[in-house]
Formats: C-alpha cells, sequence, structure tokens
C-alpha cells in the first residue's frame, strides 16, 4: 500500500457527462470460455459507434497482452486480473465511455467486487450472463482450448478443472445457444434503451 499520496479531485461526473452529453457504464460479459463473449461484446461496440456512442471493449486476451501479461490463471492472479480490469473499466466509465469487459469473471466474488468498487462511486454496472450448456462452448471451441484442457495440457480451465460460478442476479441474462449474435447484442441495446442509458 502506497504512503504519502493524495487524491486529485478531478471535474465531477456529472459535469463531464453534462459536457460530453453521454453517460458513463460499464457493461460485464460473464460466461464460459467460448460462450460468445467477445463476440458479443464486438457487435455491441460497433453498434454503439455506429450511434457515435464513445465504447471501448476490453478483452480477456488482450489484456493478458498488457496490462495484466504477468499473471497466470490461479485463482489469486484471477483474482488479480479481474481486480485490475474493474478499475479500469471504472475508469472509462467514470470517462462517460460505455466500457464492455468481456472476461470469464468465473467467481462470483470477484464479479461483486467489480460492482461494488464501481457502485461504491455511484458508476452504473450491469453484469450480463452469456448462458451456454458447456457442451455447446466445447463443440465450439474455435481456440482448441476445451481440447488441450480435456488432455491435460492446460490446467485449471474453467468449467472442465476450474470452477464456473453461475450469476444469480445478473441483470441480462442471455442463452447464447440456437440465437444469432445479433440478436444476441439486441438484447443488451434493448435493456440500454429501456433504462435510459442511451
Ligand atoms: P468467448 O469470448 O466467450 O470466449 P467468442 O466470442 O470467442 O467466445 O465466441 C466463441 C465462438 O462462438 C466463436 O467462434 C463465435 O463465432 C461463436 N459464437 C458466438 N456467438 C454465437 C451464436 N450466437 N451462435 C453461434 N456461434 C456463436
Amino acid at each position: 500500500m502506497a504512503t504519502n499520496i493524495t487524491w486529485h479531485p478531478n471535474l465531477s461526473h456529472s459535469e463531464r457527462s453534462d459536457l460530453l452529453k453521454q453517460k458513463g457504464l460499464t457493461i460485464w460479459l460473464t460466461g464460459l470460455s467460448a460462450s460468445g463473449k467477445s463476440t458479443i461484446a464486438c457487435a455491441l461496440e460497433q453498434f454503439l459507434l455506429n450511434k457515435q456512442i464513445n465504447s471501448y471493449r476490453l478483452d480477456g486476451d488482450n489484456v493478458r497482452f498488457g496490462l495484466n501479461k504477468d499473471l497466470g490463471f490461479s485463482e489469486a492472479d484471477r483474482n488479480e486480473n479481474i481486480r485490475r480490469i474493474s478499475e479500469v473499466s471504472k475508469l472509462f466509465n467514470d470517462s462517460c465511455c460505455i466500457a464492455i469487459t468481456s472476461f470469464i469473471s468465473p467467481y462470483k466474488q470477484d464479479r461483486q467486487l467489480a460492482r461494488e468498487l464501481h457502485e461504491k462511486d455511484n458508476l452504473p454496472f450491469i453484469e450480463v450472463y452469456i448462458d451456454v450448456p458447456i457442451e455447446v462452448a466445447e463443440k465450439r471451441d474455435p481456440k482448441g482450448l476445451y481440447k488441450k484442457a480435456r488432455e491435460g495440457i492446460i490446467k485449471e480451465f474453467t468449467g472442465i478443472s476450474a470452477p464456473y460460478e453461475a450469476p444469480e442476479n445478473a441483470e441480462i441474462h442471455i442463452v447464447n445457444d440456437d440465437i444469432t449474435v445479433e440478436q444476441a447484442a439486441q438484447q443488451i441495446i434493448d435493456y440500454l434503451v429501456e433504462k435510459k442509458f442511451i
């Protein structure tokens, strides 16, 4: 814990939001590997950008190339991964951008922490559960990860050798099986419109 540091106040969130004419938001996608998080996040980001709504996607693999390149997949590292992403998505949210995160984020406690970090600063946070049966995810397996996990080449793989704790009270629950990517993204868009986020 650093000492001798002092918080320097920013422009207030409401002042920033009035000037930019946009509200910040974090849309937190969670689900098994290959459930469709990144694909849906991309479709949603494109939709928002086409409407001139500033949006930025934070992606599971991508942040591990940079910000979180020092972290692996043990429970402690997964916790730290999610904690850092939460802080980064908060910054985007506070800047009045719509942050869309697509991380497996398998532990309820971590997602709860992400929510609390946002809500304690009055930054809106919505959780979206991208739900597919593991058999569907395993059949898709675009990166061959399930196969490697079954062979024991990848250890601590969510759904195979590490737990996935499904959300019980996510704001949006998308069963991403037998629907198109566009239909899945539309479910989120409908919610954003209904709640007047956009
Ligand atoms: P994740 O980010 O959750 O690991 P991806 O977005 O990479 O998952 O999607 C995994 C695979 O599933 C990709 O090949 C993607 O094209 C496919 N996919 C995603 N959504 C659907 C859908 N609704 N129907 C069929 N295939 C889908």
